[in-house]
């Protein structure tokens, strides 16, 4: 287990808030903003809920208190959706609250498909009552371009991902060339019909092109990346003057995020095996 973490920490903070703070302030002195993501989903025990209330709460402590260039992220399904939505709802107004007394910005993470109709309604709920709140849009799922016209249709603030979830046929495409057409036309409807909005890939041609599309849109948008991929890339971006927000997870149940993130590049998994035989 131990190796493990230790692999695991080139995409995760460590386990304390304090991981997250540290990571938070090496990433804001090279002139990256930081987007803090405790770690946990699916929870289906109200306590485990009002835990995560309770370390988000702290985690907007240490952002006010240390004047760190951070939001977080939440995922629904850590705020308890698996009990219903009227009750993660609630679970997430204290958070949404704190964020907009200290003049934050609260992302919603998008999960699998199954939770997307529900996120979407509760984004635009608190969408409604306050305008610094932004929700993930994966490219991946068939219904994006009708959710996304949807989300530009009452100012809503997208990030834009590929999709980190397997998913069943019928909802979303199956090949990486699909995934990619699709988001290329995200891309562009984004630009073109969209404004504070974030290009959240490490993929070079969609870099280059989310670069082309901004010098014939004068947006406001940025560059995420996702901590321990492609930092000379965001160095040289953040170089060029382009915005570059690091996603920064941290806690201790990091094993779901590990695995998507070992999947989405086998080369990784390959990697960690060799270290481990080389012990
Ligand atoms: C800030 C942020 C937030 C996210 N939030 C969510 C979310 O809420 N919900 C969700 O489903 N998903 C989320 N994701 C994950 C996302 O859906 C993808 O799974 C993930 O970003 C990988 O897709 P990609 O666009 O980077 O391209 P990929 O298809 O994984 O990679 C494309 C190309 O990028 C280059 N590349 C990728 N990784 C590396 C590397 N380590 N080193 C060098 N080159 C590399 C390679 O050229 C590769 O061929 C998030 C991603 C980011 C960056």
């Amino acid at each position: 287990m131990g190796l493990l973490i230790r692999f695991a920490n080139q995409w995760v903070a460590g386990e304390r808030l304090e991981d997250a703070v540290r990571a938070t302030k090496e990433v804001n002195a090279k002139g990256l903003d930081a987007i803090l993501n405790l770690l946990g989903e699916h929870y289906t025990e109200k306590e485990e809920v009002e835990g995560t209330l309770r370390e988000y709460l702290h985690a907007l402590d240490a952002i006010e208190k240390q004047n760190l260039n951070a939001s977080v992220s939440i995922k629904p399904s850590q705020f308890g959706l698996e009990l219903g939505r009227a009750y993660c709802e609630s679970t997430i107004v204290p958070v949404f609250d704190r964020v907009r007394a200290m003049g934050d910005f609260l992302w919603f993470d998008m999960e699998s498909s199954r939770f997307t109709e529900d996120t979407l309604a509760m984004y635009e709920d608190l969408h409604r009552r306050h305008h610094d709140v932004g929700v993930c849009l994966q490219a991946a799922l068939k219904r994006t371009a009708k959710d996304l016209d949807r989300v530009l249709g009452f100012g809503g603030k997208v990030r834009l991902v590929k999709g980190a979830y397997r998913e069943p046929d019928d909802v979303a495409y199956k090949t990486h060339a699909e995934v990619d057409a699709a988001y290329g036309r995200l891309l562009r409807t984004l630009f073109e019909a969209g404004d504070h909005f974030a290009v959240a890939t490490h993929d070079g041609k969609f870099v280059d092109e989310a670069i082309r599309l901004s010098k014939t849109h004068k947006r406001i948008w940025e560059f995420q990346m996702l901590m321990g991929v492609r930092d000379p890339l965001k160095r040289e971006l953040t170089a060029k003057g382009y915005k570059v927000s690091e996603y920064i997870p941290y806690g201790p149940n990091w094993l779901p995020y590990f695995l998507r993130r070992l999947r989405e590049r086998p080369r990784n998994a390959l990697t960690m095996i060799r270290s481990f035989v080389q012990g």
